[in-house]
């Protein structure tokens, strides 16, 4: 490809792109956004020469690396042999064998994998066919679901109505279906108790209407990276249980290592009755996504055409994603990717405890490779708020793409970064906040 000018780029870019949450006028008015021409392991490299190291996973999805050699093989082997073929009435080995691997890795219980193409419409699986389920098995009543503040599930309608982001949120109240809303998941192990309290308060006046408690396990990434403990989720399980309703595990952003372990479920013990993943899935190389599920709820569709879940997206299934999920877990299977996150993991809180002690950061916090600080300026919950963006500032001027989460700044790498990279990534994030946090001159 003859590669345009970047005067050309950025005046198609601002003349064309719509960009996703962004005001307009930061797009049209802000400094002009870096042009990256390659990308590679955790570098993004500039048209103008520059390289900036990707402290966020290019939005959580980058857990390998960019380019990774073994997953971009996979993707090349398969593209050569079949792109894409549907999933209604064919089968493909890519497919079979895949939904296989993630049944014996997922946790015990969960056979089924439902195909689509993106976090969103993994969750979106999920809650249809919660819904679906008990209509057709003798419960019809069950059509509520229960979601946290903070949560974030995906920006379809369906997963809008279970999210419980205001600032995103609100907006299309009039166009979301009826939920039960219990607080944010404990962030202090203090708290779970009360927290527990507020949620059976919730979920017990309207439990037999309930279909499934939605939840994502061990962090809330959208919400500003808020963490609860395992002991927590596995509370969830034991309350969903007591009243028969069904769990959704939203691991889109936590699945396949973020955490520490290949799911966030297993350090809980759980098993969700659905299980979502799509972002680590692929890691960043083709769109892709799985719902896994139980025989319990897959023999709830047995029984005639009519009770079919007709439900289902062109490229579900796609082999090219197949084929990125399988090189993704062989990766997990023979690079010790996890003993990886551990050592980042303590590299990472000695950073945090030092930056815990500078004048307004207000906490910080860290979960396998998700690290947060969250700055004491402001309201959290507001993704517009300014310090947060203001460190994004100085760390694209350093070399590093850290975008925030309003008041947070949060580290996301590739679950593969190097320490010298990761020390590198803090010693910019470093001066970032020192500059955003002096007054100014
Ligand atoms: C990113 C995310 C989604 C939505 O995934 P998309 O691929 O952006 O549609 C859903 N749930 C969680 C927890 C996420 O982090």
């Amino acid at each position: 490809m003859n590669h345009a000018s970047r005067d050309d780029v950025l005046a198609w870019d601002r003349t064309h792109v719509w960009r996703p949450y962004t005001p307009i006028d930061r797009h049209e008015q802000g400094p002009p956004p870096p042009v990256i021409r390659r990308a590679e392991h955790v570098w993004l490299h500039t048209d103008d020469g520059r390289t900036l190291i990707d402290g966020v996973g290019s939005w959580w999805v980058s857990n390998l690396g960019h380019g990774h050699p073994r997953v971009r093989a996979a993707v090349h082997e398969q593209l050569d042999r079949m792109a894409h073929v549907a999933m209604a009435g064919l089968a493909h080995e890519e497919g079979a064998r895949l939904a296989k691997r993630l049944a014996d890795i997922t946790p015990d219980g969960l056979t089924r994998a439902f195909y689509s193409d993106n976090g969103s419409t993994a969750v979106e699986v999920a809650v249809r066919a919660a819904f679906q389920f008990w209509r057709q098995n003798g419960a019809p009543e069950r059509r509520l679901f229960l979601s946290f503040d903070g949560a974030y599930h995906g920006d379809t309608i369906g997963t809008v109505s279970v999210g419980g982001i205001p600032t995103f949120h609100d907006t299309f109240g009039p166009l979301l279906f009826e939920t039960v809303r219990a607080p944010a998941p404990p962030e202090q192990p203090d708290f779970e108790d009360a927290a527990f309290a507020a949620l059976e308060q919730a979920l017990e006046p309207r439990a037999s209407e309930v279909a499934a408690v939605v939840v994502e396990p061990l962090v809330q990434g959208a919400a500003g990276m808020r963490m609860h403990s395992p002991a927590w989720l596995r509370r969830v399980r034991a309350l969903c249980d007591a009243h028969g309703v069904l769990l959704i595990a939203d691991e889109v952003f936590v699945g396949f290592g973020r955490t520490g372990t290949l799911f966030a479920c297993e350090q809980a013990g759980i098993t969700p009755d659905f299980l979502c993943l799509s972002k680590g899935l692929t890691a960043g190389f083709m769109p892709f996504a799985a719902t896994m599920t139980t025989e319990r709820i897959y023999d709830g569709f047995r029984g005639g055409p009519e009770r079919t879940f007709f439900y289902g997206h062109s490229y579900c299934g796609n082999p090219l994603g197949c084929a990125a999920a399988h090189a993704v877990l062989d990766a997990f299977e023979q690079d010790d990717v996890l003993g990886n996150v551990a050592a980042r993991g303590a590299q990472l809180d000695a950073w945090l405890a030092r930056v815990a002690t500078r004048d307004h950061v207000a906490h910080v916090r860290r979960t396998g490779l998700v690290a947060a600080v969250q700055f004491a300026e402001g309201d959290r919950s507001n993704y517009l708020a300014r310090t947060g963006w203001n460190v994004y500032e100085e760390a694209l001027r350093r070399g590093a793409y850290l975008r925030p989460l309003g008041n947070v700044t949060y580290f996301v790498p590739a679950l593969t970064i190097r320490e010298t990279e990761l020390a590198g990534l803090l010693e910019i994030a470093d001066a970032s906040i020192e500059a955003a946090l002096s007054p100014p001159r």
